[in-house]
């Protein structure tokens, strides 16, 4: 194996505008802009890998932009050196130099992953285990509002040829069934729909907004409660199908929730989970497990989608529920690559590495240099 070596690692920041004006999620919570950590890993052959690593503002899970900054900074000088391609032992190396902090640690990840399949010439997915045939349907994601404005937004997204609809509900039992309701009114044959609480419901409203729902909907109830103890609370008394989110982040938490029997699927999201390595364990456990997998990000631009794809590209059609369509909601295009997605859904390109090409202009110079 020829000598390949990370050289310099720069790190750019860009701020990602919300494309539909103010997101809202249950508890009050708000987002006009996502703050986004760009990487650039440089070889000392002069190949170049790109990571992103965005999160969903500092009030979803436990992660915000400056940490991402401040944890590359503990991490990045103790790579350079490595070789990109030893994805766990660079992930070795990131555990030893910073516990914890996933989301940091997921745009070095990713990087390494796209110089890795730029040095052998094959797109990530072949390199995580080799795509499959599925053209992936992306999800929309239907923020919190009146139930008839989730109806018509669902409509928009129907139009578009998106046959998977995240509906985000919010805590108050009689106007979450409303939106619910709503949402599913016009629902179509091969339709899916995930309703998504966000952690937002205790057991008690939960039970209670599931009475008031007509009977027969067809949907699956993601993140209904905001601890681990308050959904399998819930899940032991109602039939409703389960997704965990945002309390499955690590390999511990997805391998109790099988041990639990917790839940049907997550939604692996490649920086909460910590990265392109982690999540290819993550997929494999939730396969074994016979879970379903929603492939996303916490939010992110053209970067982050790219490795959605290419992950989502390996889950098998069985176990695929969808991957985020993560550009569609923020308005500023970072890099480009052949990802372009065809009545609502997409496939994995056959360029090396991840696939695009970033945009400098967009991003500026870098915010940090590490070498
Ligand atoms: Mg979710």
């Amino acid at each position: 194996m020829s000598e390949l070596k990370i050289e310099r690692i720069d790190v750019f920041q860009v701020d990602l505008p919300y494309s539909g004006g103010v997101y809202r999620l249950s508890g009050g919570r708000e987002y006009r802009s996502f703050d986004a950590t760009i990487v650039r890993i440089t070889t000392q052959t002069g190949l170049e890998g790109w990571g992103e690593s965005t999160p969903f503002g500092s009030t979803y899970i436990a992660s915000h932009a400056l940490g991402v900054r401040s944890g590359i900074a503990e991490i990045a000088p103790h790579l350079i050196g490595l070789d990109p391609r030893r994805v766990d032992r660079i992930n070795d190396a990131m555990d030893g130099a910073l516990v914890g902090h996933l989301h940091a640690k997921t745009a070095l990840d990713v990087a390494c992953w796209d110089v890795f399949g730029k040095s052998v010439g094959l797109p990530v997915c072949e390199l995580l285990g080799g795509r499959t045939d599925v053209k992936m349907p992306v999800i929309s994601s239907i923020y919190m509002g009146e139930p008839e404005d989730m109806r018509k937004r669902v409509a928009e997204h129907r139009a578009m040829g998106y046959i998977s609809h995240s509906v985000k509900i919010g805590g108050e039992p009689a106007v979450d069934a409303a939106r619910i309701t709503a949402a599913l009114a016009d629902k179509q044959p091969g339709e899916f729909f995930i309703v998504d609480a966000n952690g937002g419901m205790t057991v008690e409203t939960a039970l209670r907004m599931l009475r008031l729902l007509p009977h027969g909907l067809d949907f699956v109830l993601e993140a209904p409660c905001a601890t681990w103890r308050e959904c399998v609370s819930l899940r032991r008394r109602t039939d409703v199908p389960i997704i965990f989110d945002e309390l499955a982040t690590d390999d511990a938490s997805i391998v109790q929730l099988v041990a639990e029997d917790a839940a049907e699927g997550i939604g692996l999201k490649i920086s909460k989970n910590g990265g392109l390595t982690r999540g290819r364990r993550h997929r494999d456990i939730c396969v074994a497990a016979g879970y379903t997998v929603s492939v996303q990000e916490t939010t992110g631009s053209d970067i982050a989608f790219a490795a959605i794809v290419h992950l989502g590209q390996t889950v098998p059609e069985r176990y695929l529920r969808c991957v985020l369509e993560s550009r569609d909601i923020v308005s500023l295009k970072t890099a480009d690559g052949p990802f372009d997605v065809i009545e609502g859904r997409v496939v994995a390109p056959d360029t090396p590495g991840l696939g695009v090409v970033p945009r400098l202009e967009v991003l500026g110079e870098p915010v940090a240099s590490y070498d």
